[in-house]
């Protein structure tokens, strides 16, 4: 296991299986398979989450460590996979095109990686900008994505204050800002606010 030096940047992939063929478990187990059969078994994936067709989110390597998901740039340079995180979508999008549910999914994965790592749009790329491969398909809806994720959610001002003040923390899968609260974590919260100068004052 080796760790990222630091994440910087998210490159975008597709399966290339077209999503009609298998269900999400198994197209999940497929592409485990592809990547165990090159490899071994060093990497649990070579992407750090995969978006299924149906929209459930996949959580492949750890975030943090090293995948091969990109491969060598026409400078036999794999800086990539030491600093950019791997998302896959489930499908072939040479030959279809991405389901809502999917699109929606992928959208709340990227916004909350956005945040978590503070990633810029223009650190947001298409596997095959980065070296010649079809992947993520032309279908892909990168455009689109952008667009999505231009935006700042309402709450993003909120959100950054309290990561930056330390009020709340992330935890390995991000903000996940669409999750419930508990009751623990609020009196957590609370504590924090309260024991912290600044804010009490
Ligand atoms: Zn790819």
């Amino acid at each position: 296991m080796e760790h990222m030096t630091n994440v910087q940047y998210i490159v975008l992939h597709h399966s290339g299986i077209n999503s009609s063929k298998l269900r999400e478990i198994e197209h999940f187990q497929s592409i485990q398979n592809t990547l165990h059969l090159k490899y071994g078994s060093q990497f649990v994936l070579q992407y750090h989450h995969v978006v299924g067709h149906l929209g459930t989110l996949f959580k492949g390597q750890p975030e943090g460590e090293v995948c091969p998901h990109v491969g060598y740039d026409q400078y036999e340079n794999d800086i990539h996979n030491w600093n950019a995180l791997g998302v896959c979508c489930m499908g072939n999008f040479e030959e279809e095109f991405m389901k809502p549910v999917q699109y929606e999914s992928l959208i709340k994965l990227l916004r909350g990686l956005k945040i978590k790592y503070s990633i810029p749009n223009f650190r947001i790329l298409r596997h095959n900008t980065i070296i010649p491969t079809l992947c993520p398909g032309v279908h892909y809806p990168y455009n689109e994505i952008m667009n999505s994720i231009t935006e700042k959610p309402w709450y993003s001002e909120a959100v950054e204050f309290c990561l930056q003040k330390g009020i709340m923390t992330g935890d390995e899968d991000g903000f996940r800002p669409d999750d419930p609260v508990l009751r623990a974590e609020l009196a957590s919260v609370l504590y924090r606010m309260y024991t912290l100068d600044e804010i009490r004052r």
